[in-house]
């Protein structure tokens, strides 16, 4: 274990299933995380960051996903921010507001709408240009992190494109309202935003207003992905250990469950299942690394294997415990929860697929 696993691990200790079941993560540790640039490890050092490799960021990502997969989902959203202030701010703006990620301040990405889900072309929060200002507004659900963010990265239409404009969450006119009770990820802040003519300098508007939106929101959901892929990947690693253990330790009509062949294959599914999604995460990070053409689609392809791979697994180390591991704070029914979400965002399953199947029309002769 490297030292920045050390830390993650003494800072989520034996702490994670009481995180899930309150709902919330304590400030400490994200204080901490955020101030050690680790929520966005893959930021270059100039701005703070540990720039770290896609390669080396995915694996320590899948650490905090083995961990606690709201912990996970706070890291990916505070990485999405800073690759899309990276991505699409200018100089200034980088040089403005990467720094402050890497120390202290959270963010949250908004694309999502309540008439615009999988499909973000009906996206209709406005960015209006107003003299020196811009004014927001508009509404957004189910921001991963909001509840916790200083600073929201809104996606809205502007003029005949689109834009992504830094909102501070305590800006005049922003309300926040945490989802109740979601499924899993529990304590990973998921709130809904409503944006009332929010009055912002126009500075806040990042580089490239009025460019497509496909373009930029492509951007930002890649790198959801191969953060998510990576932290399914963490969630097949806790399932594997924990289905391995009880296994071993727990006997039914005179041996260890494991000794029992249909157990036994449980135990090999979630093995192939662990390293497949390894696999190939570790393919899309050396595209990632490489800035090879073929990154965006080896993370839809990361993400989609991942994901549902995980949901499969975590089913299936439920079924291994059987009651033992059937009740909230058990690390196998937290997975079972926190897994079936990763089907849902950055790309459900079926638009992945969908993805996927343009992509084979593509290349086909
Ligand atoms: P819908 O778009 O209504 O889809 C419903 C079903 O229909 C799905 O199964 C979908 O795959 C399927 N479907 C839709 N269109 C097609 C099609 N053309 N062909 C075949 N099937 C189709 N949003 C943010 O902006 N920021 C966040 O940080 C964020 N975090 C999230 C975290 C969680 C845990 C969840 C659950 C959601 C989060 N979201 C976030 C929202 C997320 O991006 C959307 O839920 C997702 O895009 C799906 O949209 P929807 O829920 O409206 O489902």
């Amino acid at each position: 274990m490297n030292d920045r696993e050390a830390l993650v691990s003494e800072l989520v200790g034996d702490r994670a299933d009481t995180w899930d079941l309150t709902g919330l993560i304590p400030a400490e540790p994200l204080r901490k995380l955020g101030e050690a640039g680790l929520l966005c490890g893959e930021l270059p050092e100039q701005y703070g960051g540990l720039g770290l490799s896609s390669l080396d960021n995915g694996r320590f990502t899948a650490h905090v996903g083995s961990l606690c997969s709201s912990l996970r989902s706070v890291m990916t959203s505070q990485g999405m921010a800073a690759w899309t202030i990276q991505r699409l701010g200018s100089a200034q703006q980088r040089a403005d507001h990467l720094p402050r990620l890497t120390s202290g301040t959270l963010a949250a990405v908004g694309f999502s709408e309540p008439e615009a889900g999988s499909d973000l072309s009906a996206i209709s929060t406005e960015i209006r240009p107003d003299g020196d200002d811009v004014v927001v507004d508009g509404r957004k659900v189910w921001v991963t992190a909001a509840h916790y963010a200083h600073l929201l990265v809104i996606f809205g239409r502007y003029g005949d494109g689109a834009a992504a404009v830094l909102v501070p969450a305590d800006a005049p006119g922003v309300t926040v309202e945490r989802v109740a009770d979601p499924m899993g990820c529990r304590a990973a802040g998921h709130a809904g935003i409503r944006l009332d003519s929010v009055r912002l300098p126009r500075d806040h508007v990042l580089g490239g207003a009025g460019a497509a939106l496909t373009m930029l929101v492509t951007a930002a959901l890649s790198y959801g992905r191969m953060s998510v892929a990576w932290g399914c990947v963490g969630i097949l690693r806790a399932c594997l250990a924990a289905a391995s253990r009880h296994a071993k330790s727990r006997e039914q009509f005179g041996r260890p469950l494991g000794q029992h062949q249909l157990i036994g294959g449980h135990l090999a599914d979630l093995l192939v299942a662990e390293q497949t999604a390894t696999r190939v995460c570790e393919h899309a990070s050396h595209r990632w690394d490489e800035g090879s053409p073929d990154m965006v689609t080896a993370a839809v392809l990361a993400k989609h294997v991942g994901a549902t791979q995980a949901a499969a697994a975590a089913a299936t180390a439920v079924q291994v415990l059987a009651s033992a591991g059937a009740s909230d704070g058990h690390v196998v029914a937290r997975a079972y929860r926190d897994a079936k979400l990763m089907e849902i965002i950055e790309g459900s399953n079926e638009l992945c697929r969908l993805m996927l199947a343009q992509h084979a029309l593509s290349v086909s002769g």
